[in-house]
């Protein structure tokens, strides 16, 4: 049996309303569908700490940058639904797109600082496309947790820090990265590469681990960023957007290791632009 699709805000309502009567805790786990093995482990994670469970699907065109980006995104819902079946999710949220934005619509969440570096800088407006629709899911699911991958770090910083400042009373829970067995981050994009990009795509997150190694070894950080950007480019990787080593929580910039680190990186591949990060220490 595939979960039950829910397209309107009222039909979500009445069953939210019914649950949070019944005392329950509702748990949502916001995505763009075109569902893998890293979605499902967020699924996992509101199973485990929520009486509810609601997927959200929604290709959102605020976040998009270009139109061909948002037209070419992977849509999948008849597998996705299948993907959810067995995990027992209580509904999946496919809005229709006037759900989200209706007639009109003339609001956006900006959070400053943080949006300005990293996906911010390369992805102008990216960031208030997100911080928007997902104070409009996290109001429409009246969720008391969501679940977010650590893949996309800085949304996740994003959004904790919105759900805060706005008071919104939902806990922000960061889930570990899933990998396919090389190494590459899965990703809905993932399914845009060509087969011969996919072979070295992981070179990625390979790059990133030889980097964050020499990093924690003491060496120098200019000379093993140059280290990392020639092997990308040698695996075909046509640009870096960054390659960044950056502080934990606020995102600062950094050269050595001396608190708690990220290493991010966003880099094209035959036209797909991939991002991965990792802890570094
Ligand atoms: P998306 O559908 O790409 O917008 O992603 C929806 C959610 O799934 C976001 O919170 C992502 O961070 C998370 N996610 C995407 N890929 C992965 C992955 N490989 N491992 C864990 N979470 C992921």
């Amino acid at each position: 049996m595939s979960a039950p699709i829910v397209r309107r805000l009222t039909e979500l309502r009445a069953e939210v309303d019914a649950w949070k009567r019944a005392g329950q805790t509702v748990g949502v786990v916001p995505t763009m569908g075109a569902l893998h093995d890293g979605h499902l482990s967020l699924v996992r994670a509101a199973k485990a700490g929520c009486d509810r469970v609601i997927v959200t699907i929604f290709v959102n065109p605020k976040q998009f940058n270009s139109p061909e980006d948002l037209a070419n995104y992977p849509r999948t819902e008849v597998a996705d639904a299948r993907r959810l079946a067995p995990l027992g999710v209580d509904a999946v949220y496919v809005p229709d797109p006037d759900q989200i934005y209706p007639d009109g619509f003339c609001t956006t969440v900006s959070v400053a600082g943080l949006t300005d570096v990293l996906c911010g800088a390369n992805r102008p407006g990216h960031f208030d496309g997100v911080a928007t629709v997902v104070t409009k899911l996290f109001t429409q699911t009246r969720a008391d947790r969501a679940y977010f991958g650590e893949k996309d770090y800085q949304q996740l910083q994003v959004v904790t820090r919105l759900s805060r400042d706005l008071d919104l009373g939902v806990e922000v829970v960061g889930c570990p990265t899933i990998r396919e067995e090389d190494g590459l981050a899965m990703s809905s994009r993932n399914l845009l590469l060509s087969d011969r990009a996919r072979v070295w795509a992981p070179e990625l997150h390979r790059a990133m681990e030889e980097m964050a190694s020499g990093l924690l070894a003491g060496g120098d950080h200019d000379a093993l960023r140059a280290v990392a950007e020639a092997r990308l480019t040698r695996a075909g990787f046509t640009g870096v957007d960054y390659l960044d080593l950056r502080a934990c929580g606020d995102l600062a910039l950094m050269t050595t290791v001396d608190r708690p680190a990220r290493l991010l990186a966003a880099a094209w591949l035959a036209g797909v632009r991939l991002i991965d990060n990792i802890a570094v220490g």
